[in-house]
């Protein structure tokens, strides 16, 4: 017997991958195409205590080279065995996984319903990850925010479990549930420390006409995190056109600048700069040393145009080319966790699926920048304190 089984296990280790042949009803046997010689194989190797481990290795085997049915077929018959708890949930997340892979994501759903259901207490951390990658997917924003409610350890992914929250307000807003939406992000904002409710939350009341609520919302999405200047700043200039505080906004903006003098904020309070404005003649130098480090191209822009040495056709061809470098290269959005780029603002890094990790590049490099000059700050002070001691 173990002859046969050591043969079919060289066949599948040394042929090529063959084609995916998902089945489109998992629960259907495994006819139109008999796999005569897994059946074999199951049959010679019935699933025991010492097989096991061959079982499992050989359905791993199978998924990595995308035979998700062959991997389907090994699981579900080691399921059919006799098994003692701990090892048949091992396995039943193995077919999940199997399902996951192949794109059944109702069936992940039911296999691991069925465990947590049948077994109460007995629960998996891979279990539970897979089963809220899949609710994700599926945008059942409640029903994951009910799983990791129940089953996610407490504290841990809270960024995670305030973005569901955000997700499921914006669906409830969508469907007219305002109260409940608003509930929801309230109960977000006591989670986690995340500057996308707060932007959330602020676009809800925009939605309803409160608009000094919305800007107080979003001043506090800054307060979370000063690198989201280039989502909240777009929306704080409309919001005070429509309430006409457009004096206010300057007093934020100024004292913004000081705390995190960044480009993005010196182009905003830039806007409001007038004839005889005291602080006009600093910021047009800052303006001029930003340019000089090439740091933005809204601000290049604007410099060219206060330009009176150049000429103005020349001018044209320099805004124009200056255009077509910032479609190339300005605001690329990056995950700080696996680098992943887009030219679009993610809140959900689609490579590493985490949440709020997308940041603009110009944002990110400013912030480390601070934050750097801020420890050197820090650790030179921390020297001068030593060099005191006798
Ligand atoms: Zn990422």
């Amino acid at each position: 017997m173990i002859d046969n089984v050591l043969a079919f296990w060289r066949r599948i280790t040394q042929v090529g991958p063959q084609a995916k042949r998902y089945r489109l009803d998992p629960f259907e046997p495994l006819a139109p195409q008999p796999d005569r010689e897994l059946d074999v194989f199951l049959d010679r190797l019935p699933v025991q205590e010492d097989t096991l481990e061959t079982h499992l290795a050989l359905a791993e085997l199978f998924r990595a080279r995308g035979q998700t049915d062959r991997a389907i077929r090994v699981h579900e018959s080691m399921l059919e065995a006799d098994l003692e708890r701990s090892i048949r949930n091992r396995v039943r997340v193995e077919l999940a996984q199997d399902y996951f892979s192949a794109g059944f994501l109702g069936h992940v759903e039911t296999v691991l319903e069925e465990m947590i259901l049948g077994d109460g207490e007995v629960y998996s951390a891979q279990a539970f990850r897979l089963w809220l990658t899949v609710l994700e997917r599926e945008k059942e924003w409640g029903r994951a925010i009910q799983l990791v409610r129940k089953y996610g350890e407490p504290g841990s992914g809270n960024i995670r479990l305030a973005n569901l929250y955000s997700e499921y307000a914006n669906q409830l807003s969508s469907e007219g549930k305002v109260k409940e939406a608003r509930e929801a992000l309230k109960e977000a904002r006591s989670i986690a420390s995340s500057a996308r409710i707060y932007i959330v939350s602020a676009e809800l009341e925009t939605s309803l006409g409160r608009y000094h609520k919305a800007m107080q919302l979003l001043k506090q999405a800054l307060v979370q995190d000063v690198r989201r200047v280039d989502v909240v700043l777009p929306a704080l200039r409309r919001l005070s056109s429509l309430t006409g505080g457009e004096a206010g906004l300057r007093r934020y903006l100024e004292h913004l600048y000081d705390e995190h003098p960044s480009h993005r904020v010196l182009e905003a309070l830039l806007d409001f700069v007038g004839d005889n404005d005291p602080k006009a003649e600093r910021w047009q130098q800052e303006l001029e040393s930003i340019v000089n480090a090439g740091a933005s191209f809204g601000l290049m822009q604007r410099w060219l145009e206060e330009r009176e040495d150049i000429g103005e056709a020349a001018r044209q061809v320099l805004i124009e080319s200056l255009q077509r470098l910032k479609v190339r290269l300005s605001d690329i959005y990056q995950c700080n966790h696996c680098g992943f780029e887009s030219t679009t603002m993610l809140w959900f890094c689609p490579q590493c699926e985490r949440w709020e990790t997308s940041y603009s590049r110009h944002e990110q490099r400013t912030f480390v920048r601070q934050a750097e000059a801020l420890s050197s700050k820090a650790s030179a002070a921390a020297v001068g304190r030593s060099d005191d001691k006798p």
